[in-house]
């Protein structure tokens, strides 16, 4: 006797309504991402199909979180092998004739191993995800229906399929896969009394109900959250390759073809976003990790990077309605036309409207409340967190782009801001000719006015490759460019660093220059906020300056204490031609210069150093540990880690121009990072960015904890090096920048 599936021509039935369930759904998905704008993303074929293998096949950023990663996993790759075994169902043992055809029945029995194994651990994953959702339930996880009937359906399918199984063994119980069968081998032993006939029966029944929930699941995902079990993997595929640091560039020069209309700034609508970020809101799975250390989330504000795409995909399916009802009010006048039925012209024209309405409604006070859009710090985080790589940032700040270029609707604090930077070249609204004050009574050289620039020194060491597009090499072999930015040259506080930096080069005996007043503000907050007419106007004045130096004074290097700076100049300026120089922040060439014996740390400082990571340094270009080393290179210091560090990192709450900006909502975002330090009761705090020194004081100040110094790994290093004492013209330190002991 043998199992087979009764009446199985009848599956054409199930399989014709579900593809057409499907597809019903699916082509106004295709049809809403054909509307988005072009994007390039087709090159670069074998990173993308590793980055395939490492995010959907690996499960890499959800094995970052061990217990939900793990059992997500299992149900992952639970049901690529169970492909086999539920392939056998829908073709009636076609899979398993097949697969024992070369050689009999090997492979299938070792199928047959897998996919019953990975029965037991998908059984086991849904029981921990109801727990999870009811139980234990994390804030980030909300409690839908629609996660619900998913889990009932996963659960449902496996069930079926080792019921079934296990009724087909007590049919066939000689078959050869049986003794491999560790779940349906078993519970077929306990169903043997009932003998083959009813066995075959039950087999039967179990065989169509596996097959309907199939069916069922795949038609339902179009309709569901869950049609990120087949829009994940393209979105992964579809990834930005190019450094995450660099928003798009848009062009601003841009003419509308003829009878095209007026191209528009960033997005305002969901036909003004890109095909890929369109997508984002398809692909995402609602799971919430990228709002868990999102710092306007975990302080109290509405943005939520997941409700962005929440928000999305609301979006997206109200225009897919509206699609879908323009297309039946076109059929409905062909058939008209042909004298069928009675559609108007006035209801075609109306629904194609709406259709257009739709897709042209505004993202902001729809997908994303307009506070929200203003209360990302651009910090990365959710970026970094996304399972499924969605991109978030660029679409906050297309939408940012659009409510200042087109609307002139933007916070007004930022007024001043913009203004700054466009008259004075730094949002301070200092004048240029101030650009210099930070070194007042140090012989600090300026490009172009000064010879002191020494020839290039023959360094040795490999250094890691900094840039795609810059020369890799030594960069103290080059000549070095110190990037003073706007903090360092205008803010009381961050002077002192840069004084400490040009110090320790001194004492290092790097040969160095400084731009001094044509240096002007990158337009790192500008690009952020949405004002990408200043940015490139900003942008294009330093790559001109830049080229010239690289040119005609042979810079090589440029070495940045701002980690804004340093991202912007690294992995954007390219976009506007600069070529020829390596970038690099502050810490990486210190790191090397106390590695390489040039800087030697020798007085003693017992500290216990909280080091914060700056998210431009860190999440964006990856330069975490360089700062530790400098800090933990003092005798007597050691970092203490905060629970959120490294990639995990929580942001101060100045990026994405929120420096400039009012913070009105919850709790203040510097007071809680400050507050996550001061729970590893440090000493001092160290940081590596301007901004974050002044957030994180301000943060200490406010709570009343100026007893725990912030200060800026170089100041640290300063201290223990001796080079203060190389600056004749020095000012004291500020006593609230110190150490208690040392103030004292
Ligand atoms: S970039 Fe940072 S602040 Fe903005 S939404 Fe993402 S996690 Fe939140
Ligand atoms: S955007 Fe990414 S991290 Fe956030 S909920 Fe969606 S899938 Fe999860």
């Amino acid at each position: 006797m043998e199992a087979t599936i009764p009446f199985y021509p009848f599956i054409v039935v199930p399989i014709g309504a579900a593809i057409f369930l499907f597809w019903r759904r699916a082509r106004w998905h295709m049809a809403i991402l054909r509307s988005g704008r072009p994007l390039d993303r087709f090159d670069r074929v074998p990173e993308r199909i590793k980055a395939l293998g490492i995010f959907v096949f690996g499960q890499k950023r959800l094995l970052q979180d061990l217990g939900p990663g793990l059992t997500h996993a299992f149900v992952f790759w639970g049901f690529i092998v169970l492909l086999a075994t539920t392939g056998n169902y829908l073709t009636n043992g076609l899979v398993e004739a097949i697969v024992g055809w070369p050689i009999g029945s090997f492979f299938w029995s070792a199928i047959v191993l897998f996919a019953n194994v990975f029965v037991a651990l998908v059984l086991a994953s849904v029981i921990y995800y109801v727990i999870r959702r009811t139980v234990t339930r994390p804030a980030r996880l909300a409690l839908t229906r629609d996660a619900f009937v998913i889990l009932g359906l996963i659960f449902s399918i496996v069930l079926t399929e080792w019921i079934g199984d296990a009724f087909a063994y007590v049919v066939e119980p000689e078959s050869p896969s049986r003794m491999w069968a560790v779940m349906a081998g078993p519970l077929s032993l306990a169903l043997e009394g009932i003998g083959p006939e009813a066995a075959a029966i039950g087999f039967g029944v179990t065989g169509w109900a596996h097959i309907a929930l199939v069916l069922g699941f795949g038609a339902y995902l179009p309709y569901s959250k869950h049609l990120h079990i087949i829009s994940s993997e393209p979105n992964v595929y579809f990834r930005n390759l190019e450094p995450r640091g660099a928003l798009r560039k848009m062009d601003l020069e841009a003419e509308p073809e003829e009878g095209e209309e007026l191209p528009v700034f960033g997005a305002k609508g969901l036909k003004d976003l890109t095909w890929r970020h369109l997508a984002d809101g398809l692909a995402c799975t609602e799971c919430g990790r990228c709002m868990e250390f999102c710092p306007a989330s975990m302080t109290g504000k509405v943005l939520s990077p997941k409700h962005l795409m929440e928000g999305l995909r609301d979006q997206m399916a109200a225009a897919e309605t509206a699609l879908a009802a323009a297309a039946s009010a076109q059929r409905a006048w062909k058939g008209g036309a042909k004298g069928g039925a009675a559609a108007s012209e006035d209801a075609l024209q109306l629904a194609r409207g709406r259709a257009e309405e739709a897709l042209s409604l505004p993202l902001m006070d729809n997908a994303i409340p307009e506070e929200a859009v203003w209360q990302c710090t651009t910090c990365g985080w959710c970026v970094e967190g996304c399972p499924v790589l969605i991109e978030h940032v660029d679409t906050i700040v297309e939408i940012r782009r659009n409510a200042v270029l087109e609307e002139s609707k933007f916070p007004k604090e930022l007024n001043a801001a913009f203004r700054n930077m466009e008259n004075a070249g730094n949002p301070w609204g200092q004048p240029k000719s101030s650009r210099l004050d930070w070194a007042k009574g140090l012989d600090v050289p300026v490009l172009g006015q000064t010879d002191a620039l020494a020839p290039p020194s023959a360094g040795v060491q490999p250094w890691r490759t900094i840039h795609a597009t810059a020369p890799t090499g030594d960069p103290l072999a080059g000549r070095i460019l110190f990037w003073i930015g706007c903090a360092g040259a205008f803010d009381d506080r961050n002077r002192k660093v840069v004084r400490a930096m040009a110090q320790l080069l001194r004492q290092a005996d790097v040969s160095f220059a400084v731009l001094g007043a044509r240096e002007t503000c990158t337009g790192d907050p500008a690009r952020r906020a949405g004002n990408e007419y200043l940015y490139q106007m900003l942008a294009e004045e330093n790559v001109a300056t830049l080229s010239a130096a690289h040119a005609e004074h042979g810079i090589s290097t440029i070495v940045a204490t701002c980690p804004h700076c340093f991202n912007t100049i690294r992995n954007e300026y390219p976009q506007f031609g600069l070529t020829g120089v390596q970038v690099i922040h502050h810490t990486q060439l210190l790191d090397r210069l106390v590695a390489d014996g040039r800087l030697v740390p020798s007085a003693h400082h017992e500290a216990v150093v909280a080091y914060h990571d700056a998210c431009y340094l860190g999440r964006y270009n990856e330069v975490y540990d360089e700062g530790r080393r400098v800090v933990e290179s003092v005798p007597g210091q050691s970092v203490v880690e905060m629970d959120l560090h490294h990639r995990k990192g929580m942001c101060c709450g100045a990026g994405g121009a929120r420096m400039w900006m009012e913070e009105r909502e919850g709790t203040r975002i510097n007071h809680k990072r400050v507050e996550q330090a001061l729970e590893k009761s440090p000493d001092e705090i160290a940081t590596a960015c301007p901004f974050c020194l002044i957030m994180l004081r301000d943060g200490t100040t406010d709570l009343s904890r100026t007893d725990v110094a912030v200060r800026d790994v170089a100041e640290l290093l300063a201290d223990a090096t001796g080079a203060w004492q190389r600056d004749v013209g020095a000012p004291a330190a500020d006593p609230a920048d110190l150490p208690a002991e040392r103030a004292s």
